[in-house]
């Protein structure tokens, strides 16, 4: 089949990957450069959790990625993840906490917060009323690195990408108009991120685009941190980051953006706001960023991902994987790209094509 794919974030790659591997005539189109930093896919590290606390269906589609994410790594001839373990936090009771400790059907105990300091040297700190479930299967995605490897991989398996290609907003069946030239094809993907909404506009009431800042702190330690990931109102997150340092983000915070092409940096309330985290979280690390970077959100009402046709048009996808979690499951989201276009769709592609919370099996508030 002759597809074209909408996108060269992370999810576009994989895509334009795994269906050129399949045998697809494939085109991926982007309006920046390769490994452009205006999108939701740039930087050093994600957060991998192979039992991510939002549900089953995410539970089920990362323990499908972890084996495709290991063939990457044979590919790539490099590790693409650190398996570092993970600190699962937030208040007592959280909803959060108690799903991951549940879906990872591990019989550890609950820690309360104060125990995390001596189990980390004194490099993590949490308030003793804080619930704290021990998340070994987690870890640091190499961000970048996978990007890197997987515009050349696709390339390797056929596909063709095209940069500093855009496809111009309203899309109305599987065509394309770049540049002022209609390209048809028998199927089209849309994996736009921020911009989805411009060239679906049928989609645009359910895609809201937000500013989310990240602020790297020097770590006084070699050792290898844990990943964080806080239930609270900020709903703050951390990893080990290249370089001696440690990142952290506020899942929770962060306005409304109303044009992807014009997004604030990074300024001194954000670093005011992160640093109040360090200061609490990590308490021998330098307080104050040394570099701060911006990233967008494409958040749906419930957070959970939206995969779904065109109602325009049956043979264009719009697949968003958004809300600021989709990293980890990479290289699963060539496989529904291509169970979509095959018409055999997964009970995860399901769940997400039925667009009810109910089926994705979303038991808390996502994070990253
Ligand atoms: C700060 C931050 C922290 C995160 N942390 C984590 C984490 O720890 N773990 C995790 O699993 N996930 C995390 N995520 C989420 C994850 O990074 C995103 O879900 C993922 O990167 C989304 O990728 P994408 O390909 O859908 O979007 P994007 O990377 O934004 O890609 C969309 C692409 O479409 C292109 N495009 C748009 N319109 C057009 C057009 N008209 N013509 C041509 N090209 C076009 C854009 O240029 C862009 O390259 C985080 C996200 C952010 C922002």
């Amino acid at each position: 089949m002759k597809v074209a794919v909408v996108g060269l974030g992370i999810a576009g790659l994989s895509i334009c990957a795994r269906l050129a591997l399949a045998g697809h005539d494939v085109t991926g189109f982007d309006q920046f450069e390769p490994m452009h930093e205006r999108g939701s896919s740039h930087g050093d590290t994600r957060i991998m959790r192979l039992t991510p606390g939002e549900g089953g269906t995410y539970v089920a589609l990362a323990r499908r990625a972890a084996g495709l994410w290991r063939t990457w790594e044979g590919l790539a001839g490099r590790p693409l993840i650190e398996w570092t373990g993970g600190l699962m936090a937030g208040p007592r009771g959280s909803p959060f906490v108690t799903a991951s400790q549940r879906l990872s059907g591990e019989p550890a105990a609950l820690l309360r917060g104060d125990a995390i300091h001596p189990l980390t040297r004194g490099y993590v700190a949490m308030p003793y009323e804080w619930d704290v479930f021990r998340q070994q299967d987690s870890g640091v995605i190499a961000a970048d690195a996978t990007r890197s490897f997987l515009l050349r991989q696709a390339v390797r398996w056929g596909a063709k990408l095209a940069h500093n290609a855009r496809v111009a907003d309203g899309i109305e069946g599987p065509a394309l108009r770049i540049n002022g030239e209609t390209r048809s094809y028998d199927a089209v993907v849309i994996a736009a991120g921020a911009w989805a909404r411009r060239l679906l506009p049928e989609f645009a009431g359910k895609l809201a685009v937000k500013r989310r800042v990240v602020g790297w702190f020097t770590t006084p330690t070699p050792r290898l941190l844990p990943i964080i990931c806080v239930d609270n109102e900020d709903g703050v997150y951390g990893m080990p980051a290249p370089g001696g340092r440690y990142k952290i983000g506020l899942h929770a915070v962060g306005g409304a953006v109303s044009d992807p092409d014009i997004v604030r940096p990074p300024d001194d309330a954000d670093a005011a706001r992160l640093t109040a985290h360090a200061r609490m979280l990590l308490p021998k690390h330098e307080s104050t960023p040394e570099h701060m970077a911006r990233c967008l959100y494409t958040v749906t009402p419930d957070e959970n991902f939206l995969i779904v046709p065109s109602s325009v048009h049956p043979r264009v996808l719009l697949f968003s994987a958004c809300s600021g979690h989709g990293f980890k499951y990479a290289p699963a989201f060539g496989e529904l790209a291509e169970e979509w276009l095959n018409e055999r769709p997964s009970a995860e592609l399901e769940a997400f094509m039925s667009q009810r919370a109910s089926d994705v099996n979303r038991l808390g508030g996502l994070k990253n």
